[in-house]
């Protein structure tokens, strides 16, 4: 009789496929078989290695099994599994599915940006031979052989083992070997990613009680070498007090460094006194020295909002906390959090990138201790995927992060908390997806069935209006922590000041003894300008010419410091000239304001002034940022000068001035979100003054005091802002009450641009009407990187069935990309452009 187990895989319809993703911009899903080996393991959400094209070695990741052969080309094997148990939750790859279709992009470009590159492979497998193998008698010869050679190498990738094994299928021989224990696969795939191990040691659990470890103490006496090691932990663990820190024990080198004796040490050890034991740590613990500490009193005015915020949450999803600077934001989400996090469900907290200091990370730490992740673009490969893991395995329940942590395996968050909401760094700009992290919040927690709390002091305006109609619920707090006051803000007329000669360069005399003031008085300044670098351009005096990048349509800007001119687009740069190169004049002129050069000519007018500058250029590495801040704390710097990363959420205890260099750039901007931009940035500004004791004040230089968007800031008059921009939102077609889609053509030849934007408008015109397609039109700057650029916005009624229409603009995106007129044209596709 045939045994069925020698027929059954060879039937089609018992062959496991899977439908992977693989992280590459394809439509599709492909279908891997799933070697027999693995069937049984298999699941959705492991990650596996695939082979992808020719030659192409991927890490993917499972989103479906099944038995369907695909119809179109022969599956290929799976190479390997490298998970047992799911690294990506079904939701998540649900999520990766809703971002590919509401972002318009393939769901493998979103699992690209989703896994921290310490989880996808580097390289090729590898195997090694295995030391601790002692019974060469299980072996084959031809196995024999294959140990021999691979004792002579340190390790060997697949392909290098399958070439000098001779052998077709080299996986079947691995995992012979495998079995055999002869070789170590721990590397089969070399990851990126290994965890940090520390070796402790502790007393066995039994001298916990206080009786028992006196009469060891007692007993070792006798041998004083060994009695020095107990008392040298006991040091360090105080168990007699707390016998609880016993399990947590100390790290071994701790005592090693001491001077005790290695050898009584390790007779502690032999003798079960003492125990050994490994922890793989996480790596922040280092930077972080933590002291549990009680939440604060919540003020009356902050449990009210608490109050608030849970009854909006029994009949909405999302609240809106509209609460002005200094409110006192913080402690009611430390708070919520508390709450969620002792119902057993997960939170997630998210902060714009340069929002994400250690002031809010101390903070938190305070209060949640280890059991809380951070998830941030600065740290390294491994730590992100620490994080990740620790999501899924459950120690982190809670996680702080920038924007890809929405990307992050929860399965079931109770909170997600979006702090400064209105940021507009929440959207990514490239690559694809080009997601809102807010708005993907949201749809997460629909899915999990969690809240989301939106916080500002300066809500988007599509977040406010939801709030209004009552989509989403609002709790304001008007009034800031202990009464604070809000800073007096005055506007300087710099118009009026230079016709009377009251200026210093662009510095109004006004600013300049403002300054001056509250040097002398021993108080910290900010000075904010958003343009980094020494001066946007520079210009001959004598023919005009503004030197240019060569690959974009835009000026260079002049960085002092190293004596060079740069392009902020493509990153293009030269050193300074000395000569005009149009005419030959040495008379070249610096011209505008960057934060380099506010710095230079503020330590000119003040020379005894510590003066620092915070800006993208002075704050590239991790620590770069913190240690300014530390500077800014500690009261080592007098004046900061910087970009909007000044306005980011830092809590500087003696900042009682703010100067505002230049507002009307801002409010000037040509894009239809410019005011209500404007109205956040300078807000935010604002509020760094005078947090705590003292009244801060605010000088805002402008050429036109008129502007009404500055008495709204100066009232402090969001609703004000609000109602007259939403008036405008509404009579031009925008967001909210219109969804905007950007379609950007480029190309290296500008007619080829032109054509193909041109072509792909009259199409999308044909079933849109012109209405709703503007454009194509040549952005601000025309041509990056070489690239000339056409934009095409396409408004949509906030009614229209979104799937049919943006298919319709796929389809005729499509057509034009393969189109051979067209040819090296390149489109992108931003939904809810910023
Ligand atoms: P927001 O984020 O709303 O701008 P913060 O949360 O930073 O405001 O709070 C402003 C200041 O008030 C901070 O210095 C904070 O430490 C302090 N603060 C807020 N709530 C409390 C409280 N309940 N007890 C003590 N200090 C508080
Ligand atoms: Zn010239
Ligand atoms: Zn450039």
């Amino acid at each position: 009789m045939l045994l069925q187990e020698n027929t059954l895989d060879f039937q089609e319809e018992n062959t496991v496929f899977a439908d992977v993703i693989v992280p590459v911009a394809v439509p599709n899903l492909f279908t891997y078989r799933v070697p027999r080996d693995f069937a049984q393991h298999i699941r959705v959400g492991a990650r596996v290695i695939v082979q992808f094209g020719k030659s192409k070695v991927v890490t993917a990741v499972i989103a479906r099994l099944h038995h369907q052969p695909p119809q179109k080309y022969q599956a290929k094997y799976i190479l390997e599994l490298l998970d047992d148990a799911p690294l990506v939750t079904p939701q998540q790859i649900e999520l990766f599915q809703w971002i590919a279709d509401y972002y318009m992009c393939h769901v493998g470009e979103v699992l690209n940006v989703a896994l921290p590159s310490g989880l996808k492979i580097s390289s090729l497998s590898k195997v090694q031979f295995n030391p601790e193998f002692d019974r060469p008698e299980l072996l084959t010869e031809r196995e024999g052989v294959i140990i021999e050679e691979l004792k002579k190498h340190q390790s060997l990738t697949y392909d290098e083992l399958a070439r000098f094994a001779d052998v077709k299928n080299v996986y079947h021989l691995i995992k012979a070997l495998v079995q055999k224990q002869a070789i170590i696969v721990f590397e089969e795939v070399k990851e990126k990613y290994t965890p940090k191990i520390i070796r402790k040691v502790r007393l066995n659990h039994f001298y916990e009680e206080a009786g028992y470890l006196t009469a060891l103490l007692g007993e070792l006496e006798k041998t004083p070498k060994q009695l020095e090691v107990i008392l040298q932990y006991l040091r360090y663990v105080p168990v007699l007090r707390t016998p609880a820190l016993n399990a947590k024990g100390l790290e071994k080198s701790t005592l090693t460094k001491a001077e005790i004796s290695d050898s009584s040490l390790n007779t502690l050890l032999k003798n079960g006194i003492l125990e050994q034991f490994d922890v793989i740590v996480s790596r922040f613990e280092e930077d972080v020295d933590f002291v549990e500490a009680p939440t604060p009193e919540l003020s009356e005015a902050q449990k009210r909002a608490m109050t608030e915020i849970m009854q909006s949450f029994e009949e909405k999803d999302t609240v809106l906390l509209h609460g002005i600077t200094g409110s006192g934001k913080t402690e009611v989400y430390i708070n919520l959090i508390e709450q969620v996090l002792a119902g057993g469900s997960q939170v997630l907290y998210l902060l714009p990138e340069i929002a994400l200091t250690t002031q809010i990370v101390v903070r938190l730490r305070k209060v949640f201790g280890d059991k809380m992740g951070i998830y941030h673009s600065k740290f390294s490969d491994n730590e992100r995927v620490e994080v990740w893991k620790g999501v899924i395995s459950g120690k982190f329940q809670f996680v702080i992060g920038v924007r890809s942590a929405v990307f992050l395996p929860f399965d079931n968050l109770g909170l997600i908390i979006v702090d400064e909401e209105h940021e507009t760094s929440y959207k990514q700009f490239d690559p694809a997806p080009r997601y809102h992290a807010r708005d993907v919040a949201v749809v997460i927690a629909h899915k999990q069935k969690a809240k989301v709390l939106l916080g500002s002091a300066t809500p988007a305006i599509e977040t406010y209006y939801n709030a209004l109609t009552g989509r989403y619920g609002l709790v304001t707090m008007k009034q800031r922590f202990g009464n604070a006051q809000l800073p007096d803000i005055r506007l300087i007329d710099v118009k009026y000041a230079r016709k009377n000669k009251e200026v210093k360069g662009d510095f109004s005399n006004m600013m300049l003894d403002a300054i001056r003031l509250n040097f002398e008085q021993k108080e910290q300044t900010i000075l904010f300008q958003n343009r980094r670098g020494y001066s946007p351009y520079i210009q001959c005096d004598d023919c005009d010419t503004i030197v240019s990048c060569p690959n974009c349509d835009v000026s260079l800007t002049y960085h002092y410091r190293e004596q060079e001119l740069r392009c902020h687009y493509c990153g293009y740069h030269e050193s300074m000239h000395r000569t005009c190169q149009a005419c030959g004049s040495v008379k070249l002129r610096t011209r505008g304001y960057g934060t380099e050069k506010i710095e230079e000519e503020l330590q000119l007018l003040f020379p005894e002034a510590k003066i620092a500058r915070m800006d993208l250029d002075t704050t590239r590495t991790k620590t770069a940022f913190q240690t300014l801040i530390n500077e800014v704390e500690k009261g080592a710097v007098d004046i900061l000068v910087g970009t909007q990363m000044v306005s980011k959420g830092l809590d500087f205890e003696k900042v009682s001035l703010v100067c505002i260099f230049d507002a009307d750039k801002m409010i000037n901007f040509p894009d239809f979100r410019a005011t209500e931009k404007a109205f956040q940035m300078l807000t935010q500004v604002a509020g760094r003054a005078g947090r705590r004791s003292i009244r801060g004040n605010v000088l805002i230089q402008t050429n036109n005091t008129k502007q009404p968007i500055l008495q709204q800031i100066i009232e402090s008059d969001y609703e004000g802002m609000y109602s007259q921009e939403i008036a405008e939102r509404e009579a031009f077609r925008y967001p909210p009450f219109t969804r905007l889609i950007k379609i950007i053509v480029k190309h290296t030849e500008d007619a080829t641009a032109d054509k193909a934007a041109k072509d792909l408008g009259a199409k999308l015109v044909e079933k849109l009407s012109a209405a709703r397609v503007l454009g194509p039109e040549r952005p601000l700057v025309e041509r990056v990187r070489n690239q000339f650029i056409y934009e095409i916005m396409i408004k949509l009624e906030k009614n229209l069935p979104l799937k049919a229409v943006k298919n319709y603009i796929s389809e005729q995106i499509e057509a034009i990309s393969v189109g051979k007129e067209y040819k090296g044209s390149s489109i992108v596709i931003d939904v809810d452009c910023g």
